[in-house]
């Protein structure tokens, strides 16, 4: 028995990336988190520490985590010194955020051993993510071998775009060998956006027609038709798209071409500039939203090209949704930049009017970590800003599946 009363049915969620290992103790009913934390620089020789926060008290601990095994342990020595006895306390799931589903996964899966082995032949299609997705299922099971492990996968909402939306106009047949097409990625935080609007708007999914802006370091949007989605910015990987903290988005393919030929750089060079090195870092070398508004307001010329080529690219999509979708009914903000930075909503729907989007202006500047409205009463079209919460989500969806009443 554990010393702290936890009711039975909460949720370890745990999002492991290379070197780190995301987690939260959370009840899918009511959403209150008990624990939550993050272990880095696992298997790095010096740095490696938990920032972890239970019931309240938060720690710092520098601890060596030579790999994500111990990085569990220690997890599980800290939750127990909380007075919180994982293996007691009647966890209904551990849910994993794994990357990639490819195309044979479209919903919650519990797993076993030829799940594992599923997920790990989809690894040539994201090499940097599910092999690291993979090893916090195999630490985690091998500390919680008897509490069910689902595993989320990121591209699951987008498995059944139309498939103009998800077809690349590639060779097909080469497409077909190597898998290649647009999966969407995000697609956790657009359903739960996605559902959580229209409650707010008190309609059923099924009759809302929305864009959800996934605005945070990394960034997409997506358009959904009653509650399905039509289209999405990641494409094949989760470079596609918007203008992020550090990845390009949208880019001329030929662009590679002309670095590896004209600037003899290797693939895994390209890999890195366009995934770490550019976006708004790349531009005027901050990714830190906050910091490029602040060199906005002051002027600045690199930030203000930076800002005017993010907003260009959001507004892009944003009028391609419209039109995809034919009636809009909400579009929603949510994630760091869209929950926050109420220039980035201004200035993304600025001048709209004529299609019945109106922002008003002391509503986009109140600050509150609720849904709202912040269109005026007089706009066709509701404009939101929905929290997401991507560990509430894959709890929710974890506990449902081994109830028997998920999807
Ligand atoms: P996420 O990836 O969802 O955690 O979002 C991270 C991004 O949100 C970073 O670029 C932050 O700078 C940005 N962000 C967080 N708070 C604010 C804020 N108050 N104003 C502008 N951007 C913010």
């Amino acid at each position: 028995m554990s010393a702290v009363e936890i009711p039975p049915g909460a949720v370890l969620v745990v999002n492991a990336g290379s070197s780190s290992l995301k987690y939260q103790l959370v009840d899918p009913e009511t959403g209150q988190v008990y624990a939550d934390g993050l272990a880095e620089r696992i298997g790095e020789p010096t740095g490696a520490r938990i920032r972890h926060e239970a019931l309240g008290r938060s720690r710092d601990l520098e601890v060596p985590l030579p790999d994500h095994q111990a990085a569990i342990e220690q997890v599980a020595e800290l939750l127990h010194s909380d007075g919180i006895a994982l293996s007691e306390i009647g966890l209904a799931a551990v849910g994993h955020r794994v990357v990639h589903g490819g195309r044979r996964f479209h919903a919650p899966t519990v797993i076993d051993d030829q799940i594992r082995s599923e997920i790990e032949r989809l690894s040539p299609l994201a090499p940097l993510h599910n092999p690291p997705n993979l090893v916090g299922i195999e630490a985690v099971s091998a500390l919680l071998p008897d509490v069910p492990a689902v595993a989320i996968f990121d591209t699951a909402f987008f498995h059944d775009l139309p498939e103009e939306a998800s077809t690349y106009a590639l060779d097909a047949a080469t497409a077909e060998k190597y898998a290649i097409r647009r999966y969407g990625f995000h697609g956790t935080s657009h359903q739960y956006v996605a559902e959580h609007a229209a409650r707010f708007l008190g309609r059923p999914a099924s009759e809302v027609n929305q864009i959800v802006l996934h605005l945070g370091n990394g960034a997409s949007i997506s358009a959904v038709r009653g509650g399905t989605p039509i289209d999405t910015s990641m494409g094949m990987t989760p470079l596609e798209g918007l203008v992020m903290g550090t990845r390009t988005g949208d880019i001329d393919p030929g662009i590679a071409f002309q670095l590896a030929r004209v600037g003899n750089m290797s693939i895994d060079e390209i890999d890195e500039l366009y995934n770490k090195q550019s976006g708004l870092k790349g531009l005027c070398g901050d990714n830190d939203f906050r910091a490029v508004l602040e060199r906005v307001d002051a002027g600045d010329p690199a930030a203000t090209l930076a800002y005017r080529v993010y907003l260009h690219r959001l507004r892009h999509y944003i009028g391609a949704y419209m039109i995809e979708l034919g009636r809009v009914d909400a579009i929603v903000f949510t994630a760091g930049v869209g929950e926050n930075a109420a220039a980035v909503r201004a200035d993304s729907l600025a001048d709209l009017q004529m299609y019945g989007i109106e922002i008003d202006p002391v509503r986009n500047a109140e600050r509150s970590d609720e849904a709202r409205r912040i269109s005026t009463d007089a706009g066709e079209v509701a404009v939101l800003v929905v929290p997401t919460n991507e560990e509430l989500a894959i709890a929710r969806q974890s506990a449902a599946v081994v109830a028997g009443t998920g999807t």
